[in-house]
């Protein structure tokens, strides 16, 4: 890749972002198409945040994505949110148009069309579990319910923050019928009532051979089971759990796959190149 003097940038501002596959996603992408753009990793403390986002604007940037820990708080620093980020609270895009900061959340659409390879039309008249009530668990729980899903059960380790999630679905989505519990609490009827199963927590990243307190024994071939913590070998404890009770699997590569398409349509335009870029990132 050239760096040349008109190059634009786009930077990833986490903590940490050493373990981002994004770099390698995006700067394929950008040159399949020919484009003149860099895409970073910046590695932002969460008290410098302010000046990061503010440095973006100064320095010419086209855009970012944000990441853990920052997604709510740069939501905060933004001078409008669009789309999903107006109901979440908490961006993971950030496009800079005629110096305004404008962020959006582009988490809950990648699952989505990840989920839609896998599942094709099924989707409306699924039930499903959603493991977690963190960041991307909203966003995945806003985009299910602008799908019409049949009902929504969440399950957290936190009731608190299970209920949280609960109150904006409730808000914004009256209609969707919901359940909370928490994840000490049973969850067969739950995991035999619904269609697809999510872990949106950070529980079965690589190396830890945790998984979340799911009775796995009730899982079918008639299941998706979904686990969105990403990892190079694409396996994690539940979704080999799962694959043995013959559920169809998916990872997380495929959300961050298409998270990462829609952020470049928003700063460029253009329309990504998708099998250039899930080659960048596959195993
Ligand atoms: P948050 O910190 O916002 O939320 C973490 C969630 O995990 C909470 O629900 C938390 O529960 C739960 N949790 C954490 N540790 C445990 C534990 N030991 N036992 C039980 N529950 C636990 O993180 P995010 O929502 O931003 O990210 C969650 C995961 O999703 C991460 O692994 C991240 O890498 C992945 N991710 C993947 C994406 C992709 O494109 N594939 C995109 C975005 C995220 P509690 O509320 O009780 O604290």
């Amino acid at each position: 890749m050239d760096i040349t003097g008109g190059t634009k940038l786009i930077g990833i501002l986490g903590f940490p972002v050493s373990h981002t596959l994004s770099p390698r996603m995006h700067n394929s992408a950008f040159n399949a198409l020919g484009l003149d753009i860099s895409y970073v990793p910046l590695e932002v403390k969460p008290e410098d945040l302010p000046d990061a986002i503010h440095g973006l604007k100064a320095m010419g940037f086209l855009g970012a994505n944000v990441t853990v820990p920052h997604k709510v708080r740069a939501a905060e620093l933004m001078d409008r949110l669009e789309g999903d980020a107006v109901i979440t609270g908490a961006i993971n895009t950030i496009v800079l148009q005629d110096g305004r900061l404008i962020g959006h959340n582009t988490d809950g659409i990648g699952f989505i069309k990840s989920l839609e390879e896998v599942m094709k039309n099924d989707l409306n008249n699924a039930s499903a579990l959603l493991i977690g009530a963190g960041g991307a668990a909203r966003s995945i729980a806003v985009s299910l319910a602008e799908k019409n899903i049949k009902q929504l059960s969440i399950i957290n380790r936190s009731r608190q923050r299970a209920e949280e999630l609960a109150d904006l679905l409730k808000r914004n989505f009256p209609a969707l019928p919901l359940e909370v519990r928490t994840l000490d609490e049973a969850n067969e009827d739950l995991v035999i009532s619904s269609k697809i199963v999510i872990n949106a927590t950070s529980i079965g990243l690589e190396g830890d051979l945790k998984m979340p307190p799911l009775a796995v024994d009730k899982l079918t071939k008639d299941h998706v089971v979904c686990d969105i913590v990403y990892t190079q070998s694409q396996e994690t404890p539940l979704l080999s759990a799962a694959r043995g009770k013959g559920a169809n699997t998916m990872g997380g590569l495929g959300m961050l796959l298409h998270q990462g398409a829609a952020a470049i349509h928003l700063w460029t335009g253009v329309d990504p190149p998708i099998d250039v870029m899930r080659e960048a990132i596959e195993p």
